[in-house]
Formats: structure tokens, sequence, C-alpha cells
């Protein structure tokens, strides 16, 4: 009774010091919320190994199939492909090779993202993308990132297995040094500049040219990233101006491009940034629309 008598009291006191105003969402005051599962929790971690742990399984088998000079595609989607017509290369001679995006999926930015939850801005201003401060994070936070959670055993599995490690990200090309000090401080290794680590030296955020580019040297045998644009710039085409939500998850789950998950294509959880947080109410819920009666 004492107890009870206790937590109410701490109840009527929390009551006591709540704003009078009512909120309209929840977490409006603390967007630093929306950070807490991907670097915060167990689970989000518990999801990116399972990720790499399929990754690794699944690349270290096709690398073993292509020795054995048995037929292996390229997962980067062949010249001309599109969305409803996806096509595979035949890799030939080609070495076995795994392309990864950085941020996010090897690396997780919790320097910067420390700043963007810190900042105590509204939901919508924490999400959107800050570009001068993305860009003075390139130069400064080499030091200041951590490996995603089996980022590091995946690497090195997968060179222990002679599978070539390739880096494909769209940080500006100018931060070339800082991205391999970068991946280097969280234990993934060397990247060599136009050999195993590609940036993005137009500045258009599109990844396809240089994918087309890696795929004519290796027979990329997997690729990893938190966005779709990791795996085809086709998953970020705009429609009237404005990426088309509902069509797009659509697009994923086509019977070509479904099997690709966990079969050559990784995702890794990213809930806080990116073309994932795009869409309104009504996209996020189109049907099954439910109320208590
Ligand atoms: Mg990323």
């Amino acid at each position: 009774m004492r107890r009870l008598t206790g937590a109410l009291a701490a109840a009527a006191a929390l009551l006591a010091a709540a704003p009078a105003t009512a909120q309209t969402r929840p977490d409006s005051d603390q967007p630093w919320r929306e950070f807490q599962w991907l670097y915060g929790s167990a689970e989000g971690a518990a999801t990116s190994r399972q990720a790499f742990n399929a990754l690794r399984a699944f690349a270290v088998i096709q690398a073993e199939r292509w020795r054995m000079g048995e037929p292996v595609v390229q997962r980067v989607l062949a010249p001309g492909a599109t969305l409803d017509r996806p096509a595979f290369e035949s890799c030939g001679d080609k070495k076995p090779a795994v392309v990864f995006d950085i941020d996010e999926t090897l690396l997780l930015n919790t320097g910067a993202e420390y700043w963007a939850a810190a900042k105590q801005q509204s939901y919508e201003q924490s999400r959107a993308f800050d570009k001068d401060a993305w860009a003075k994070w390139e130069k400064d936070g080499a030091k200041l990132v951590d490996p995603v959670p089996g980022a590091v055993e995946a690497v090195d599995t997968l060179r222990k297995a002679d599978i070539a490690v390739i880096f494909n990200s769209n940080r500006s090309a100018a931060s070339m040094q800082e991205t391999a000090e970068a991946l280097a401080h969280a234990g993934l290794g060397v990247a060599e500049p136009g050999k195993t680590l590609f940036l993005d030296s137009a500045g258009d955020g599109k990844k396809d040219g240089r994918r087309a580019t890696i795929a004519e040297t290796w027979c990329v045998v997997a690729m990893a990233g938190d966005q779709l644009g990791d795996f085809s710039d086709l998953f970020n085409a705009k429609e009237n101006g404005r990426l088309p939500v509902v069509k797009r998850r659509q697009a994923m789950g086509s019977p070509m491009l479904a099997r690709m998950w966990g079969q050559g294509w990784f995702l890794l959880p990213n809930p806080v940034y990116g073309k994932g947080a795009e869409g309104d109410f009504n996209e996020i819920f189109p049907k099954n629309r439910w109320k208590p009666h």
C-alpha cells in the first residue's frame, strides 16, 4: 500500500510538471527518440548482425561456386534492366567481390547523429538532411564513428575467403582521404581510392555508374546497404517531383526482385533517415483503417 501511495505521488508529480498544452505528437519534443532503436538498442544491433551473418554465408558459397567453375551471376542489375524486367549478367572469369554502402551500412555515424539528436529540434527538422553539417562531418568525423554491429566480422570473413571488399558511397569525392580514415578507424581495413573505394564526384547522389564500373572488373556476388539506392538508382525515380512511396514498396516485392533480399541484396536497418523515412500518413496507412467502437 505504501508502495502504491509512493507511485501515485510520483505520477501526480509528473502530471503537475507536464506542460499544460496537449501534444499533437507524443514524440514532438523528443526527436532523439527517433535515434534510439538504431543507435541504442540491442534489437537494432541484432538486426544488423542478422544481415551480416546472412551475407557472409551467401557470399562465401557464391565465391566457392565461382572457384568450382559453376555459373555465377552479378548481383548488380545489367545495363538497360528495369525494375519490371530485372536482368543480371554472368560473371565469367571476374573475381568475386562484395559491394558495400558505407554510412549506416558499415559505419554508424554516432558523432553526427548525436548532434542531430541533441539539437532538440522538431521531428521534421531532426529528419531533414543538413547538407552543411554533413559536409563538415565528412571532414571531421573519422574518429567519431563506430562499426555497424557485425560489419568488422563480415569484412574479415570475406577477405579471408579471397573476396574483394569494395566501398561505394555517396560521400563526396572531396572526402576520399577522411572516408578511408573513418573506415580504418572502425576496423574495416584499407580502402584504396579508385580500386576499392568509390565516392560521389558528380554530386548527384547516384550510384549506378560506379556500380557498372565495379562490375566491369569484379563479379559482384552481393551488395549491402541501408537504402534501396544502394542496390539500384531505379528505386529512387520520382513521379511528379516526389517519391512514389506505395508504388516503390510494391516494386521492391515484385516476384523477380523479392527473391533478391537475403540472396545477393542485404539490407541493413535505418529507421532514422533516408528514403525509408519519406511519405505521408495516407501512404503509410492506405487501407485497413480500424478504430475501437
Ligand atoms: Mg547508407
